[in-house]
């Protein structure tokens, strides 16, 4: 957990905090903002109970989406406008610094996956989701509703539902606020009554694959509890969405596998999410308690083969380019 706190400040973290006292300026938008929502395959029936479960509580399935999770309160001293205000600094940062995948192959299949999920989700903001071209492993989310999905991350999914899956995980981070509720912590703990944000000295995160922009660590390190919280979540909305959310554990599976065949291919920020046993166990149990079974239609993998073969194409292209200067 020390480790995970550690500060690896960048020039850049100087300037965004001065950039934030200066936010009252108008950012421009992204330039790719949200798609509008697919179309949704709801797997339960309408009113149907689950035994044990209270209706209207985190895991009560039928109320995603009209459930209050995380939101301001003891826990959370941020409201929804700040966490958006905060999420979109960075996330104009990082869309001015980032090299992202713009081949609409591939970010128009991510996008529709990704809002998909959302849909199917507690969240209430739209999404932008975005591709960063990287062949790293992670994945991460800012608050406010903002999505990126590094192009290595996708060429490591066997199948579509996996890619949900890790996106699911993601969204459920935002849905349930755990950026405002990491900084509300960390508050308490270290900064008494000074709101993070404005005491400045905070340790912050560098993203790898050419985004040289540091994020607080309270927005992509989260405690234990909110990951486990963003599984649960996650195979809610992803089961919801229509996939099998036993393809989360396969995903993570792959990713503890990796990490000890090939370290360097996962990000340091998504190394946390790798599957350890008592994390696998806990995930199954959950979906056996929540989630009724059904039969699985896998979702075949043509798509996400063609976007796989794009993103190759890309990134040898890439290669090319640089041996070049
Ligand atoms: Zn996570």
């Amino acid at each position: 957990m020390n480790a995970a706190r550690r500060a690896s400040k960048t020039v850049t973290l100087a300037g965004l905090v001065l950039l934030f006292a200066a936010s009252s300026s108008p950012q421009s938008a992204p330039s790719n903002a949200s798609a509008a929502p697919t179309g949704t395959e709801k797997g339960i029936e309408p009113g149907s109970r689950i035994a044990g479960v209270i209706p209207g509580s985190i895991d009560d399935i039928n109320a995603i989406g009209k459930r209050r999770i995380g939101g301001r309160g003891k826990g959370n001293w941020y409201s929804a406008d700040t966490e958006n205000r905060m999420g979109k600094l960075y996330a104009d940062a990082i869309n001015q610094s980032a090299r992202f995948v713009t081949d609409p192959t591939v970010t128009d299949y991510v996008n529709r996956v990704g809002q998909k999920i959302v849909v199917n989700s507690d969240c209430k903001m739209p999404f932008t989701i975005r591709v960063i071209d990287s062949p790293q492993i992670n994945a991460f989310s800012l608050p406010g509703g903002y999505l990126y999905v590094y192009a290595g991350l996708i060429q490591n999914a066997a199948n579509e539902a996996e890619l949900a899956g890790v996106m699911a995980h993601e969204i459920a981070h935002v849905c349930a606020h755990h950026a405002a509720r990491e900084m509300t912590r960390l508050n308490y703990a270290q900064f008494g009554a000074i709101p993070l944000v404005m005491a400045g000295g905070w340790s912050g995160v560098a993203l790898a694959g050419g985004a040289d922009v540091a994020v607080p660590a309270a927005y992509v390190r989260f405690s234990r509890a909110f990951e486990a919280e963003a599984d649960y979540l996650g195979v809610q909305y992803m089961y919801l969405a229509g996939y099998d959310p036993q393809a989360l554990i396969a995903y993570f599976e792959r990713v503890q596998a990796l990490a000890a065949s090939k370290p360097g291919a996962i990000a340091r920020e998504f190394a946390g999410h790798s599957a350890t046993s008592e994390r696998i166990a806990r995930i199954r149990s959950e979906i056996v308690r929540i989630l009724p079974p059904r039969e699985e239609h896998p979702v075949d993998a043509v798509e996400l083969d063609a976007v796989k073969m794009r993103l190759a194409k890309i990134e040898k292209q890439r290669r090319e380019g640089v041996e070049e200067h």
